[in-house]
């Protein structure tokens, strides 16, 4: 028979387990417990199979910016389909939708970022730039300049070349990451590293390992350094106020271009429309997917200056996907920046949705189980621990996470832990209500744990 949502869950359950390889999941386990199944979403609520609503604080993978439910989106989406469903941008042809959203994308972007390299997702943008920056230094004149420096627990994807960039340890363990010339400095995650240092003085002394890497593998080696302006898939790792400035010093410097990966602080997550405003930094590029669209369509891009895209400009650049500036993804994006524009999203968040949300947060380190309290505009953490009065961890880290985890999901809340950190990244539009709800479930959670 059809599978629709008519089907029983259990049944759905058992062919999905039977067919479907989950991404970053124990296939084995998920078949054993069976997944949850969703089957629409309305603002911030999901509802499952089984008619349970569920806050959604992590907005998709933190991507559904504008909420669910938008019926404008849809309607441009099928009007583009029946206008002109695919074509690509490669040999001289271009169209409308993507046109306007490279133009939309460089008025909103920072300095002289005005060219966009188009992709399908975060990852593939990542990998754009790779290519790119050694390109461009290799168009220079310097075709040695290309090792590119990241930072441990870094997520920049989980292709070949993005999960090279990225820091997981867990990702390089297999499929034989990372490629050559990446290499990676420590995090300025203070919390977990500082121990009894100052956590200004703990985000200089971070900093400086750029340089110092930089000046071990030679400055006429070093083509760019990548960064999220806020860690997110590595625990929302908010770095301290000292750290990014004497990062852009050291980037201006020695000459290294800065890519700011901008895949989930972009369009909005930290109260401004790029993280890298939030934190005061001018990247060469910024890596923007997820908010772009807000996760109803798949894009990504490559947001790229004056001074790059002329240097490269000059010659074929040999790369691309079929589905860089795919059209009705276009259109979507395009919809989608309107209405955060329109609807005044981001101001919204810097100034009443995200205080609130920071104050009702930051309330949690009262628990006896959370040892800190982290956020910046709409992406907080909050630091499991066995004793408030020391930063000591868990002896099995990740397991008080994954506990914590269960019981949100079991209160109809969605939380991710990594390790034993609990993160949200709650859709933008998200009210002082909704939040209220989000923190009442959070409290509810960490009781059933302690
Ligand atoms: N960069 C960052 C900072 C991300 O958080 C992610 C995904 O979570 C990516 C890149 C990869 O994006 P995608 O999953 O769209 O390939």
């Amino acid at each position: 028979s059809a599978i629709t949502n008519h089907l029983p869950t259990a049944e759905l359950q058992a062919l999905d387990a039977a067919h479907h390889m989950h991404p970053f999941t124990t296939n084995d386990e998920l078949a054993e417990k069976g997944a949850r199944i969703i089957t629409r979403a309305d603002g911030i609520y999901l509802t499952d199979s089984e008619g349970n609503e569920i806050l959604d604080a992590m907005a998709g993978l933190w991507c559904v910016n504008i909420g669910y439910g938008r019926d404008e989106i849809a309607e441009v989406a099928a009007r583009q389909m029946r206008e002109l469903p695919y074509y690509n941008t490669f040999f001289m042809t271009s169209h409308v939708p993507v046109i306007a959203l490279a133009k939309k994308i460089s008025e909103l972007a920072p300095g002289d970022l005005n060219h966009v390299f188009f992709a399908g997702s975060g990852s593939e943008a990542n990998d754009t730039n790779i290519r790119m920056v050694r390109h461009y230094w290799a168009e220079k004149g310097k075709p040695n300049k290309s090792v590119i420096i990241s930072r441990h627990n870094a997520y920049h994807g989980s292709s070949v070349g993005s999960g090279s960039l990225g820091g997981m340890s867990g990702m390089h363990a297999q499929g034989g990451l990372p490629i050559p010339d990446i290499h990676h400095i420590e995090q300025p995650h203070w919390w977990a590293e500082g121990g009894d240092m100052d956590p200004e003085e703990f985000g200089v002394q971070r900093a400086k390992e750029l340089e110092k890497a930089i000046l071990e593998l030679g400055e006429d080696r070093v083509a760019a350094f990548i960064a999220e302006p806020v860690q997110g898939a590595g625990g929302v790792i908010v770095p301290p106020a000292s750290y990014w400035p004497e990062i852009q010093r050291i980037c201006d410097n020695y000459e290294i271009l800065l890519i700011a990966d901008e895949v989930i602080c972009g369009f909005g997550r930290t109260g401004n429309w790029f993280g890298s405003e939030t934190m005061g930094i001018r990247p060469d590029i910024m890596t923007i997917a997820k908010g772009l669209s807000s996760g109803y369509a798949p894009i990504g891009g490559s947001v790229v200056s004056d001074e790059i895209a002329s240097v490269i400009g000059g010659s074929e650049f040999n790369h691309g996907y079929t589905y860089s500036g795919h059209p009705v993804a276009a259109a979507v994006a395009l919809e989608n920046l309107r209405i955060l524009e329109e609807e005044n999203v981001i101001t919204q968040v810097r100034d009443v949705t995200g205080p609130y949300l920071k104050e009702q947060w930051e309330s949690l380190v009262d628990h006896p189980l959370v040892g800190e309290a982290k956020i910046v505009g709409m992406m907080g953490s909050i630091a499991l621990v066995p004793n408030k009065n020391s930063r000591a961890p868990f002896s099995e880290a990740g397991t008080a996470g994954f506990i914590c985890r269960e019981r949100c999901f079991a209160n109809n809340l969605v939380m991710r832990h990594v390790g034993d950190r609990m993160i949200i990244s709650p859709p933008l539009v998200i009210t002082t209500e909704e939040i209220d709800v989000l923190i009442s479930r959070a409290r509810l959670a960490l009781d059933e744990c302690y």
